[in-house]
């Protein structure tokens, strides 16, 4: 039985082709069978978190993508240049001369094609109605008291409060815990005596990538590569 194995129904395999994670295979490592299942749901809570940061062809961030989808890259020869040190490699399937074909999958892709860099750059930011990305911006730090609090503690409290025409967007909404949020209610700032101490701001697109993942999911290089790119004052920095 393969495990771990990367169907070619994902994204541009050969129809009949799979892909298996290096060592990840039932007998090849010798596992008492009474580990076998700890060990192989280890194995796909690590498939299921691990993503490659995929680039347009300038360099510029386009999405996190899974291992499926990297490795289709790599299959159909489109992947131009890559960053950091291989973090997977996936063995294929033998070719005519019995040997077995491998892809060593790097956490950062650039990929073939036209450069959407000026797209990705003029786009701001989703702002979704889950406020993990808002909460990881503001450093799960309530804007008006300064307490750190988790991520179920906070709520996203608007600026100019909608009602009064404040927008739902990066500039007008901050991270508070639920005693500032109840305290300011429907006033500004100002008029609730509550000054922000901090100031709101549009993520840039390398620090949406940030944003996006769970800090413990993004390895050591692309952590990197991101962080070199983030604007002097981001506070994902501090
Ligand atoms: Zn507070």
């Amino acid at each position: 039985m393969n495990l771990a194995v990367a169907r070619s129904n994902r994204v541009g395999l050969p129809a009949n082709s799979t892909y298996a994670i290096a060592g990840c295979r039932e007998g090849s490592g010798g596992l008492a069978r009474s580990s076998f299942p700890f060990f192989l749901s280890i194995l796909l809570v690590w498939r299921l978190i691990v993503r490659v940061l995929k680039l347009d062809i300038s360099g510029v961030p386009e999405s996190w993508i899974t291992l499926e989808h990297a490795v289709g890259y790599y299959a159909q020869g489109v992947v131009a240049y890559t960053v950091g040190e291989p973090m997977r490699a996936l063995r294929g399937g033998h070719n005519h001369a019995g040997i077995r074909s491998q892809i060593e999958v790097h956490p950062i892709i650039a990929v073939n094609g036209v450069s959407v860099a000026d797209r990705l750059l003029r786009a701001t930011p989703r702002l979704t109605r889950f406020n993990h990305k808002l909460f990881k911006r503001d450093r799960y730090t309530c804007a008006y008291c300064g307490g750190k609090f988790r991520e179920d503690e906070l709520e996203r409290e608007h600026v100019v409060p909608t009602s009064r025409g404040g927008l739902d967007h990066w500039t007008n909404v901050v991270s508070s815990c639920r005693s500032c949020n109840q305290l300011k209610g429907a006033k500004t700032p100002e008029e609730a005596g509550m000054p922000l101490l901090y100031v709101p701001y549009v993520p840039s697109r390398w620090e949406d990538m940030l944003l996006q993942a769970r800090t413990e999911h993004i390895v050591g290089d692309q952590m990197d590569f991101l962080r070199a790119n983030l604007p002097k004052e981001s506070r994902l920095l501090v």
